[in-house]
């Protein structure tokens, strides 16, 4: 929280006052809570950092593929074709039926669905973009990226899931959100009933490892149900609220589902000084830092997968009252990017 002197006061009052907001609202005592923590060995607890760490060097050309090559960046077709053939191909040993959603010539984001062990119409969408810049992309966004792969994994063994979870990789992203636009529009179209889509973008920078994590734009329960599972499941880590924008949540968002953007400080200034640079590498990465992001997005997803309660008294914030940066302007191809 380096830059926290340049928020405003009336901000830091309000901030302050949700917090106390959520004390309030978060009981031990009740007794869905209850269940689920006899019932539950905590997905948190399975999320495994070497993991992420193998996942994220492939991505970020640290570790070679199987077949001893590299990808080199993920912004160039054949960079990218790269990266969706080795995501396949963890969700394939992970016992997934990864599908491809080809939205145009070169754009396919892919997904795979975790089905509930009843039989239900809803779903919870986790996803990350998995394109970058013409760089290693190193942060941005291999570390969303390896999460969403590390929570399928993790989420796959959580018993009595009541809702379905679609994982997501979103491609085109640094153009201006295309693949996820085209997934959330194509979702709407089909009538899908997702219930709240949690997106990760840039998770793995934290130069003073103090955990910040900033929450960009919870809609719903979203921001009283992140500070509960935060507290039950005793991860406690800091919860930043933001109005940050600028990537996948917000497509999600105007085509009509309840999302989350989950980020590290990039309004309060601990963020990689590597963005967009051909220098956002591998090594400049908090690896503890991305797995504790991964142990909340997996145990809020695993929560609401089972059904477990939201708070009661929720009182719903507008976005507005929450500060915000701007991240930079998207490019209108990637033979633009240098
Ligand atoms: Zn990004």
């Amino acid at each position: 929280m380096k830059n926290l002197k340049i928020i405003p006061l009336s901000l830091l009052l309000l901030l302050s006052f949700s917090c106390v907001g959520n004390e309030k609202n978060v009981s031990l005592e009740n007794d869905s809570v209850n269940t689920f923590s006899k019932k539950v060995a905590s997905v948190d607890s399975l999320v495994i950092k070497s993991n992420i760490e193998q996942n994220l060097g492939v991505l970020s050309s640290k570790n070679k593929l199987p077949d001893g090559s590299v990808i080199p960046e993920r912004g160039t077709t054949e960079g990218r074709q790269k990266t969706k053939e080795y995501i396949k191909s963890v969700l394939v040993g992970y016992g997934y039926k990864p599908e491809m959603h080809s939205y145009r010539k070169n754009g396919d984001n892919i997904f795979t669905i975790l089905n509930a062990e009843t039989t239900t119409d809803e779903y919870i969408l986790v996803g990350a973009h998995m394109d970058s810049v013409k760089n290693m992309g190193a942060d941005d966004n291999a570390t969303g990226s390896s999460a969403v792969l590390e929570a399928s994994r993790v989420l796959k063994e959580l018993k009595g899931r009541k809702v379905n979870i679609i994982f997501a990789w979103f491609d085109e992203e640094e153009l201006g959100l295309v693949g996820s636009y085209a997934m959330a529009k194509d979702f709407k179209k089909k009538g899908m009933k997702i219930t709240s889509v949690h997106t990760m973008d840039m998770v793995g920078y934290d130069s003073d490892k103090d955990n910040n994590m900033e929450i960009e734009q919870p809609d719903g329960i979203l921001w009283d149900y992140y500070n509960m599972v935060n507290k039950n499941h005793n991860l406690n880590f800091p919860l930043i609220r933001t109005n940050g924008g600028d990537t996948d949540h917000v497509a999600f968002r105007e085509t009509g589902f309840e999302a989350v953007g989950i980020c590290e400080e990039w309004y309060h200034g601990d963020t990689t000084p590597e963005y967009h640079k051909k220098t956002d590498t591998y090594q400049t990465l908090n690896f503890d830092f991305i797995t504790n992001v991964t142990k909340l997005v997996s145990a809020v997803v695993g929560d609401l997968s089972l059904q477990v309660a939201a708070p009661t008294n929720i009182v719903i914030k507008k976005h507005n009252l929450y500060p915000s940066r701007k991240r930079a302007h998207f490019h209108s191809s990637y033979d633009e990017i240098k």
